[in-house]
Protein backbone atom coordinates (compact mmCIF):
# COMPACT_ATOMS: atom_id res chain seq x y z
CA UNK A 1 0.00 0.00 0.00
CA UNK A 2 0.80 3.56 -0.99
CA UNK A 3 1.71 5.74 2.03
CA UNK A 4 -0.76 8.86 1.32
CA UNK A 5 -2.47 9.25 4.49
CA UNK A 6 -2.01 12.26 6.58
CA UNK A 7 -2.31 12.02 10.36
CA UNK A 8 -4.83 14.06 12.08
CA UNK A 9 -5.19 13.08 15.53
CA UNK A 10 -4.99 11.43 18.52
CA UNK A 11 -8.03 9.75 20.47
CA UNK A 12 -8.31 7.57 23.27
CA UNK A 13 -5.04 6.26 22.47
CA UNK A 14 -5.70 5.26 18.47
CA UNK A 15 -3.99 7.44 15.76
CA UNK A 16 -6.50 9.01 13.50
CA UNK A 17 -5.21 9.45 9.87
CA UNK A 18 -6.91 10.27 6.35
CA UNK A 19 -6.05 8.91 2.77
CA UNK A 20 -5.34 12.03 0.51
CA UNK A 21 -8.71 10.54 -1.19
CA UNK A 22 -10.79 11.91 1.59
CA UNK A 23 -9.92 15.67 0.31
CA UNK A 24 -11.70 14.58 -2.91
CA UNK A 25 -14.42 12.59 -1.24
CA UNK A 26 -14.55 15.79 1.26
CA UNK A 27 -15.05 17.86 -1.50
CA UNK A 28 -17.45 16.17 -3.50
CA UNK A 29 -19.87 15.46 -0.46
CA UNK A 30 -19.97 19.50 0.39
CA UNK A 31 -20.40 19.78 -3.31
CA UNK A 32 -23.57 17.52 -3.79
CA UNK A 33 -25.47 18.34 -0.66
CA UNK A 34 -25.04 22.04 -0.88
CA UNK A 35 -25.52 21.94 -4.99
CA UNK A 36 -27.58 18.86 -5.01
CA UNK A 37 -29.32 17.41 -2.23
CA UNK A 38 -30.52 20.64 0.29
CA UNK A 39 -31.25 23.02 -2.68
CA UNK A 40 -33.58 20.09 -3.98
CA UNK A 41 -35.27 19.01 -0.87
CA UNK A 42 -35.30 22.90 0.61
CA UNK A 43 -35.69 24.99 -2.19
CA UNK A 44 -35.85 28.90 -1.71
CA UNK A 45 -32.51 29.33 0.62
CA UNK A 46 -29.56 31.26 -0.05
CA UNK A 47 -26.99 29.55 -2.33
CA UNK A 48 -24.65 31.00 1.11
CA UNK A 49 -26.78 29.43 3.28
CA UNK A 50 -26.45 25.91 1.06
CA UNK A 51 -22.49 26.17 1.29
CA UNK A 52 -22.62 26.59 4.79
CA UNK A 53 -25.27 23.64 5.32
CA UNK A 54 -22.68 21.57 3.23
CA UNK A 55 -19.52 22.35 5.22
CA UNK A 56 -21.80 21.01 8.34
CA UNK A 57 -23.48 18.70 6.77
CA UNK A 58 -19.76 16.72 5.58
CA UNK A 59 -18.33 17.33 8.95
CA UNK A 60 -21.15 15.76 10.72
CA UNK A 61 -20.48 12.65 8.53
CA UNK A 62 -16.97 13.04 8.88
CA UNK A 63 -17.31 12.50 12.59
CA UNK A 64 -19.99 10.10 12.07
CA UNK A 65 -17.74 7.72 9.99
CA UNK A 66 -14.68 8.43 12.94
CA UNK A 67 -17.25 7.12 15.65
CA UNK A 68 -18.12 4.07 13.82
CA UNK A 69 -14.24 3.30 13.42
CA UNK A 70 -14.36 3.68 17.30
CA UNK A 71 -16.22 1.69 18.14
CA UNK A 72 -14.87 -1.54 16.22
CA UNK A 73 -11.63 -0.25 17.52
CA UNK A 74 -13.16 -0.32 21.06
CA UNK A 75 -14.45 -3.46 20.83
CA UNK A 76 -11.08 -5.18 19.32
CA UNK A 77 -8.97 -2.96 22.63
CA UNK A 78 -11.85 -4.63 25.14
CA UNK A 79 -10.19 -8.09 23.76
CA UNK A 80 -6.57 -7.67 23.60
CA UNK A 81 -6.40 -6.71 20.07
CA UNK A 82 -3.72 -4.18 19.34
CA UNK A 83 -5.46 -1.50 16.73
CA UNK A 84 -2.51 0.56 14.82
CA UNK A 85 -4.70 3.38 14.13
CA UNK A 86 -7.98 4.44 12.33
CA UNK A 87 -7.90 5.66 8.70
CA UNK A 88 -10.43 7.56 6.73
CA UNK A 89 -10.78 6.48 2.99
CA UNK A 90 -12.70 6.71 0.07
CA UNK A 91 -15.18 4.27 1.49
CA UNK A 92 -15.70 5.14 5.21
CA UNK A 93 -12.94 4.23 7.12
CA UNK A 94 -10.59 1.37 8.92
CA UNK A 95 -9.35 0.14 11.86
CA UNK A 96 -5.98 -1.31 11.07
CA UNK A 97 -5.84 -4.46 12.87
CA UNK A 98 -1.97 -6.42 13.71
CA UNK A 99 -3.89 -9.53 14.09
CA UNK A 100 -6.76 -11.81 13.27
CA UNK A 101 -9.19 -11.93 15.67
CA UNK A 102 -8.82 -15.29 17.85
CA UNK A 103 -12.92 -16.76 18.18
CA UNK A 104 -15.76 -16.64 15.89
CA UNK A 105 -17.36 -14.53 18.69
CA UNK A 106 -14.62 -11.65 18.76
CA UNK A 107 -14.76 -11.38 15.27
CA UNK A 108 -18.49 -10.94 15.31
CA UNK A 109 -19.06 -8.26 18.47
CA UNK A 110 -15.63 -6.51 16.34
CA UNK A 111 -17.50 -6.22 13.22
CA UNK A 112 -21.04 -5.87 14.30
CA UNK A 113 -20.30 -2.87 16.79
CA UNK A 114 -19.80 -0.31 13.83
CA UNK A 115 -22.97 -1.08 11.82
CA UNK A 116 -24.50 -0.22 15.50
CA UNK A 117 -22.60 2.78 16.13
CA UNK A 118 -24.44 4.14 12.92
CA UNK A 119 -27.67 2.78 13.71
CA UNK A 120 -27.94 4.49 16.85
CA UNK A 121 -26.31 7.33 14.74
CA UNK A 122 -29.56 7.60 12.91
CA UNK A 123 -31.81 6.83 15.87
CA UNK A 124 -30.13 10.21 17.66
CA UNK A 125 -29.85 12.21 14.28
CA UNK A 126 -33.47 10.77 13.73
CA UNK A 127 -35.19 12.00 16.87
CA UNK A 128 -33.30 15.72 17.13
CA UNK A 129 -34.64 15.94 13.78
CA UNK A 130 -38.63 15.63 15.24
CA UNK A 131 -37.90 17.74 18.32
CA UNK A 132 -36.63 20.36 15.92
CA UNK A 133 -39.32 20.48 13.57
CA UNK A 134 -41.62 19.90 16.68
CA UNK A 135 -40.20 23.44 18.37
CA UNK A 136 -39.67 24.98 15.22
CA UNK A 137 -36.24 25.32 15.11
CA UNK A 138 -34.75 26.84 11.46
CA UNK A 139 -35.35 24.80 8.35
CA UNK A 140 -30.51 24.50 7.53
CA UNK A 141 -30.67 22.85 10.87
CA UNK A 142 -33.42 21.10 10.91
CA UNK A 143 -32.46 19.93 7.02
CA UNK A 144 -28.87 18.77 8.74
CA UNK A 145 -30.27 16.69 11.10
CA UNK A 146 -32.33 14.79 8.64
CA UNK A 147 -29.40 14.18 6.55
CA UNK A 148 -26.78 13.17 9.33
CA UNK A 149 -29.93 10.56 10.22
CA UNK A 150 -30.54 9.18 6.39
CA UNK A 151 -26.62 8.99 5.98
CA UNK A 152 -26.13 7.31 9.05
CA UNK A 153 -28.36 4.56 7.98
CA UNK A 154 -27.35 4.54 4.81
CA UNK A 155 -23.59 3.88 6.47
CA UNK A 156 -25.16 1.08 8.50
CA UNK A 157 -26.45 -0.58 6.05
CA UNK A 158 -24.06 -0.21 3.40
CA UNK A 159 -21.45 -1.83 5.94
CA UNK A 160 -23.40 -4.86 6.23
CA UNK A 161 -23.56 -5.80 2.99
CA UNK A 162 -21.94 -9.06 2.98
CA UNK A 163 -19.22 -8.65 0.75
CA UNK A 164 -15.23 -8.18 2.41
CA UNK A 165 -13.89 -6.40 2.91
CA UNK A 166 -16.77 -4.54 4.91
CA UNK A 167 -18.16 -5.54 8.35
CA UNK A 168 -21.01 -7.50 7.00
CA UNK A 169 -18.42 -9.48 5.01
CA UNK A 170 -17.13 -10.31 8.62
CA UNK A 171 -19.86 -10.89 10.41
CA UNK A 172 -21.01 -13.58 7.60
CA UNK A 173 -17.23 -14.75 8.27
CA UNK A 174 -17.76 -15.28 11.99
CA UNK A 175 -21.07 -16.81 11.59
CA UNK A 176 -19.23 -19.73 8.97
CA UNK A 177 -16.44 -19.83 11.63
CA UNK A 178 -18.58 -20.64 14.71
CA UNK A 179 -20.73 -23.06 12.20
CA UNK A 180 -17.98 -25.17 11.30
CA UNK A 181 -14.99 -24.41 13.86
CA UNK A 182 -13.10 -23.85 10.70
CA UNK A 183 -11.35 -20.49 9.83
CA UNK A 184 -10.27 -21.56 6.24
CA UNK A 185 -13.58 -23.10 5.37
CA UNK A 186 -15.26 -19.57 6.65
CA UNK A 187 -13.01 -17.37 5.13
CA UNK A 188 -12.95 -19.01 1.97
CA UNK A 189 -16.90 -19.23 1.73
CA UNK A 190 -17.31 -16.00 2.59
CA UNK A 191 -15.04 -14.12 0.05
CA UNK A 192 -16.97 -16.17 -2.70
CA UNK A 193 -20.20 -15.11 -0.98
CA UNK A 194 -18.59 -11.88 -1.76
CA UNK A 195 -17.75 -12.09 -5.12
CA UNK A 196 -21.26 -13.12 -5.86
CA UNK A 197 -22.32 -9.68 -3.89
CA UNK A 198 -19.76 -7.79 -5.40
CA UNK A 199 -21.17 -9.13 -9.40
CA UNK A 200 -24.92 -8.69 -8.16
CA UNK A 201 -24.47 -4.64 -6.90
CA UNK A 202 -22.66 -4.37 -10.38
CA UNK A 203 -25.73 -5.72 -12.42
CA UNK A 204 -28.08 -3.60 -10.32
CA UNK A 205 -25.96 -0.71 -12.04
CA UNK A 206 -25.57 -1.47 -15.73
CA UNK A 207 -29.80 -2.87 -15.34
CA UNK A 208 -29.97 1.22 -13.77
CA UNK A 209 -28.04 2.61 -16.70
CA UNK A 210 -30.04 0.79 -19.38
CA UNK A 211 -33.32 2.04 -17.65
CA UNK A 212 -31.81 5.87 -18.19
CA UNK A 213 -30.24 6.07 -14.40
CA UNK A 214 -26.63 6.49 -15.67
CA UNK A 215 -25.21 8.77 -12.54
CA UNK A 216 -26.70 6.41 -10.14
CA UNK A 217 -26.00 3.45 -12.23
CA UNK A 218 -22.20 4.49 -12.49
CA UNK A 219 -22.92 4.94 -8.83
CA UNK A 220 -23.70 1.01 -7.99
CA UNK A 221 -20.94 -0.14 -10.46
CA UNK A 222 -18.27 1.97 -9.14
CA UNK A 223 -19.01 0.63 -5.70
CA UNK A 224 -19.80 -3.25 -7.08
CA UNK A 225 -16.05 -3.02 -8.63
CA UNK A 226 -14.42 -1.88 -5.74
CA UNK A 227 -16.27 -5.02 -3.12
CA UNK A 228 -14.85 -7.29 -5.95
CA UNK A 229 -11.18 -6.34 -6.11
CA UNK A 230 -11.40 -6.13 -2.43
CA UNK A 231 -13.05 -9.13 -1.50
CA UNK A 232 -10.35 -10.95 -3.96
CA UNK A 233 -7.25 -9.07 -2.16
CA UNK A 234 -8.63 -9.06 1.21
CA UNK A 235 -8.79 -12.96 0.94
CA UNK A 236 -5.84 -13.21 0.15
CA UNK A 237 -4.05 -11.03 2.79
CA UNK A 238 -6.17 -13.16 5.05
CA UNK A 239 -4.91 -16.46 3.67
CA UNK A 240 -1.67 -14.83 4.43
CA UNK A 241 -1.88 -13.71 7.77
CA UNK A 242 -3.37 -17.28 8.65
CA UNK A 243 -0.32 -19.17 7.11
CA UNK A 244 2.20 -17.04 8.76
CA UNK A 245 0.43 -16.88 12.58
CA UNK A 246 3.08 -16.21 15.36
CA UNK A 247 5.72 -16.72 12.99
CA UNK A 248 8.08 -14.21 13.03
CA UNK A 249 11.36 -13.17 10.81
CA UNK A 250 13.79 -15.67 12.40
CA UNK A 251 11.54 -18.11 10.86
CA UNK A 252 12.26 -18.05 7.67
CA UNK A 253 15.83 -16.26 7.31
CA UNK A 254 17.98 -17.78 5.15
CA UNK A 255 21.22 -18.10 7.57
CA UNK A 256 23.99 -18.60 4.59
CA UNK A 257 23.47 -15.96 1.92
CA UNK A 258 25.62 -15.85 -1.28
CA UNK A 259 27.93 -13.11 0.17
CA UNK A 260 30.17 -11.16 -1.68
CA UNK A 261 33.40 -10.03 0.25
CA UNK A 262 33.86 -6.38 0.27
CA UNK A 263 37.13 -6.20 -1.52
CA UNK A 264 35.95 -7.62 -4.82
CA UNK A 265 35.80 -5.12 -7.72
CA UNK A 266 32.59 -3.98 -9.39
CA UNK A 267 33.64 -5.97 -12.70
CA UNK A 268 34.18 -9.28 -10.79
CA UNK A 269 30.62 -8.81 -8.93
CA UNK A 270 28.96 -8.09 -12.19
CA UNK A 271 30.48 -11.66 -13.67
CA UNK A 272 30.56 -13.41 -11.05
CA UNK A 273 27.38 -12.61 -8.67
CA UNK A 274 25.33 -10.36 -10.71
CA UNK A 275 25.00 -13.05 -13.68
CA UNK A 276 25.39 -16.02 -11.92
CA UNK A 277 22.57 -15.68 -9.39
CA UNK A 278 20.33 -12.69 -10.71
CA UNK A 279 19.83 -11.25 -7.36
CA UNK A 280 19.04 -7.74 -6.96
CA UNK A 281 20.97 -7.39 -3.49
CA UNK A 282 23.74 -8.97 -1.83
CA UNK A 283 25.10 -8.64 1.54
CA UNK A 284 28.54 -7.79 1.45
CA UNK A 285 30.82 -9.42 4.33
CA UNK A 286 34.22 -7.89 5.88
CA UNK A 287 35.97 -9.93 7.66
CA UNK A 288 33.69 -12.93 7.45
CA UNK A 289 30.96 -11.30 8.92
CA UNK A 290 27.63 -8.91 7.00
CA UNK A 291 28.22 -5.80 7.40
CA UNK A 292 26.57 -4.28 4.69
CA UNK A 293 25.21 -4.94 1.27
CA UNK A 294 25.16 -4.15 -2.34
CA UNK A 295 22.62 -3.55 -4.73
CA UNK A 296 21.95 -3.56 -8.38
CA UNK A 297 21.07 0.11 -8.27
CA UNK A 298 23.91 1.00 -6.99
CA UNK A 299 25.97 -0.47 -9.37
CA UNK A 300 23.80 1.27 -12.22
CA UNK A 301 24.79 4.26 -10.94
CA UNK A 302 28.50 3.65 -11.55
CA UNK A 303 30.02 4.20 -14.93
CA UNK A 304 31.13 0.82 -16.79
CA UNK A 305 34.63 1.95 -16.75
CA UNK A 306 35.31 2.05 -13.47
CA UNK A 307 33.72 -1.22 -12.84
CA UNK A 308 37.09 -3.26 -13.24
CA UNK A 309 38.93 -0.32 -10.81
CA UNK A 310 36.50 -0.04 -8.04
CA UNK A 311 35.69 -2.21 -5.16
CA UNK A 312 32.39 -3.18 -3.73
CA UNK A 313 33.62 -1.49 -0.32
CA UNK A 314 33.38 1.79 -2.14
CA UNK A 315 29.75 1.89 -3.25
CA UNK A 316 28.21 -0.96 -0.20
CA UNK A 317 25.33 0.48 2.24
CA UNK A 318 25.68 0.05 5.31
CA UNK A 319 22.91 -2.03 7.42
CA UNK A 320 19.81 0.44 7.69
CA UNK A 321 16.32 0.49 9.62
CA UNK A 322 15.32 0.70 5.52
CA UNK A 323 16.86 -2.38 4.49
CA UNK A 324 17.21 -4.33 7.86
CA UNK A 325 14.39 -6.47 10.13
CA UNK A 326 14.72 -7.52 13.37
CA UNK A 327 15.07 -11.23 13.65
CA UNK A 328 11.62 -11.20 16.03
CA UNK A 329 9.37 -8.64 13.43
CA UNK A 330 6.54 -10.80 12.72
CA UNK A 331 6.17 -12.32 9.17
CA UNK A 332 3.09 -10.07 7.74
CA UNK A 333 4.34 -7.17 9.28
CA UNK A 334 7.65 -7.63 7.66
CA UNK A 335 5.88 -8.32 4.16
CA UNK A 336 4.17 -4.79 5.11
CA UNK A 337 7.35 -3.64 5.61
CA UNK A 338 8.69 -4.96 2.16
CA UNK A 339 5.71 -4.24 0.24
CA UNK A 340 5.83 -0.31 1.07
CA UNK A 341 9.84 0.31 0.65
CA UNK A 342 9.97 -1.87 -2.44
CA UNK A 343 12.79 -3.88 -1.43
CA UNK A 344 12.54 -7.81 -1.59
CA UNK A 345 15.38 -8.88 0.02
CA UNK A 346 16.23 -7.63 3.25
CA UNK A 347 19.10 -8.28 5.98
CA UNK A 348 17.85 -9.39 9.48
CA UNK A 349 20.05 -7.91 12.54
CA UNK A 350 19.07 -9.89 15.97
CA UNK A 351 21.42 -8.31 19.11
CA UNK A 352 23.08 -5.82 17.04
CA UNK A 353 24.11 -8.33 14.73
CA UNK A 354 23.50 -9.37 11.17
CA UNK A 355 22.73 -12.80 11.09
CA UNK A 356 21.21 -13.76 7.74
CA UNK A 357 18.82 -12.65 4.89
CA UNK A 358 14.96 -13.01 4.52
CA UNK A 359 13.59 -12.79 0.43
CA UNK A 360 9.90 -12.12 -0.35
CA UNK A 361 10.08 -14.70 -2.63
CA UNK A 362 10.96 -17.28 0.14
CA UNK A 363 8.25 -16.20 2.04
CA UNK A 364 5.45 -16.65 -0.79
CA UNK A 365 6.87 -19.88 -2.06
CA UNK A 366 6.38 -21.04 1.53
CA UNK A 367 2.77 -19.23 1.10
CA UNK A 368 2.15 -21.30 -1.74
CA UNK A 369 3.44 -24.70 -0.53
CA UNK A 370 1.27 -24.39 2.51
CA UNK A 371 -1.91 -23.56 0.72
CA UNK A 372 -1.44 -26.22 -1.97
CA UNK A 373 -0.69 -28.61 0.93
CA UNK A 374 -3.86 -27.66 2.93
CA UNK A 375 -6.10 -27.46 0.08
ZN1 LIG B 1 -17.15 -0.72 9.99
Amino acid sequence: MLKRKTELFKLLGFKVSVDVSWGIILFLVIWSLAAGAFPAYYPNLTIQTYWVMGIIGALGLFISIIIHEFSHSLVARKYGMDIKGITLFVFGGVAEMKDEPETPKIEFLMAIAGPIASLLLSLLFGALYQAAVAIGLSLPIVAILGYLSAINLLLAIFNMIPAFPTDGGRVLRSILWWIKGDIRWATRTASRISVIFAMFIIFIGFMNMIQGNVIGGIWWVLIGSFLFSAANSSYQSLLIKQSFAGKSVKDYINPNPVTVPSHTTLQEFVDGYLYRYHYKMFPVTQEGRISGLITLNALKAVPQEKWPTMQVSEIMQKATKENTLPATMNVHEAMLAMNESGISRMLVEAHGKIIGIITLKDLLEFFTLKVELEA
